[in-house]
């Protein structure tokens, strides 16, 4: 396995299953079962015991490796050199998992379904840009961006209404963007998250060849996954284009006063997406956004930027919910954080995190305190 050599490196100190000022613990998978198997440095221990034969592939070590939601929090907070191949070792892991055939099947069903349907959601191709049906956006001929919609955006029914309030903000800031519609590929972040590399390879080879064709320079993303596989992973296979989240472009555009808004009088709070945040950097451009909103009053909650509370959507769980739900889900957790805010609105810039809160905000029946909605779609709101 890749990264054997220090999977030994972990001395259990358990530094990585905290925020950073050690008041909570901010694993996601640990806080769910609190056993110190599912932390990241239990997690390191349990690889190690398999490569040595210590213990066999089983179903309960294959819910300890696909619980984990890929968060990045310990690679932001162990203090050894090796931290920032953390999640590298354990989708390695996973990596090496699949190359035994012995999965958990909502992972095998993931893999399959993207390999048949080239999606998640067994629907066909032809619906793929059927989201953009009504709204402003169009096919990419020789726009000077692509924007790119991914899974969540293209089927599901709260990521549609998302990529349609994205698509349509875009357009009014005066932004030349367009879809691929039914030629849309999966990017494949969650692919290559829950370990099937040879299919992350086909299918970035085929982004980038139908990128290159079209003569793609610039991207402008939905979903952070899909910024995360574009910006890091595909320059590996020869894909090196110009790759944005769509708040990164629309951040000066809105500070610039392009944008023509009216007051809202709300009090909002955000949610920092793991794949913009910890493992991109970006935590500036939304917060750009909603305090360029007047009379919006943004609230920080006690978890954020590199120390915020993961969804549980992240490492492939949005689709095959390994982690699972209970009223120690993160979503739920999450959800209850930011309602320490007094906030109305928990601001989201991932359709995954999106639904996953929506979700949490429904069992927790808080729909009459508290709303989840997409920068995009309280911008909307500004400019109605
Ligand atoms: S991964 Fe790092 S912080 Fe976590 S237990 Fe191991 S050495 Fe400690
Ligand atoms: S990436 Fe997140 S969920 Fe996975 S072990 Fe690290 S802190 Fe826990």
């Amino acid at each position: 396995m890749r990264y054997e050599e220090i999977v030994h490196r972990c001395f259990r100190c358990g530094y990585c299953k905290l925020a950073g000022d050690y008041s909570d613990f901010n694993c996601p998978a640990y806080r769910k079962f609190m056993f110190e198997t599912y932390s990241p440095g239990g997690r390191m221990w349990l690889i190690r015991a398999w490569l040595n034969g210590d213990i066999k592939n089983s179903e309960r070590f294959q819910e300890i490796l696909y619980s984990c939601a890929t968060c990045a929090n310990c690679v932001e907070h162990c203090v050894f050199t090796f931290s920032e191949d953390l999640v590298n070792i354990f989708i390695a892991a996973r990596e090496e998992l699949v190359s035994t055939g012995i999965i958990p099947p909502p992972v095998r069903d993931y893999f399959k379904n993207i390999s048949i349907s080239g999606n998640p959601y067994k629907e066909p191709a032809e619906k793929r840009g059927q989201w953009a049906e009504g709204s402003l956006v169009e096919e990419y001929k020789d726009q000077e961006y692509l924007f790119y919609i991914g899974d969540v955006g293209s089927y599901d029914e709260r990521g549609k209404k998302i990529a349609k309030a994205v698509g349509n903000l875009l357009i009014k800031a005066g932004l030349s963007i367009g879809i691929l519609a039914n030629k849309e590929m999966c990017d494949g972040n969650e692919v290559k998250v829950l370990g099937e590399a040879g299919l992350f390879e086909y299918l970035a080879e085929g982004n980038i060849s139908l990128f290159k064709e079209k003569g793609i320079k610039k991207i402008i993303t939905l979903d952070p996954h899909s910024f995360n596989a574009f910006k890091n992973d595909y320059p590996e296979f020869g894909g090196v284009f110009e790759v944005y989240h769509y708040t990164q472009i629309m951040a000066p555009l809105m500070e610039s006063g392009k944008v023509p808004l009216k007051d809202l009088t709300l009090r909002v709070t955000y949610h920092d997406p793991c794949y913009l945040g910890r493992h991109n950097g970006e935590y500036d451009a939304p917060r750009r956004i909603l305090q360029s909103i007047p009379g919006i009053d943004f609230i920080e909650m006690e978890q954020s930027r590199d120390n915020a509370f993961c969804c549980g959507g992240g490492g492939g769980n949005f689709f095959t919910d390994i982690l699972g739900g209970g009223e120690e889900s993160p979503n739920r957790i999450r959800v209850k954080q930011s309602l320490q805010t007094g906030a109305s609105i928990i601001a989201v810039a991932c359709p995954q995190c999106a639904k996953m809160l929506d979700d949490a905000v429904k069992v927790e029946e808080l729909e009459d305190k508290v709303e989840v909605l997409d920068i995009a779609e309280i911008v909307g709101r500004a400019m109605a």
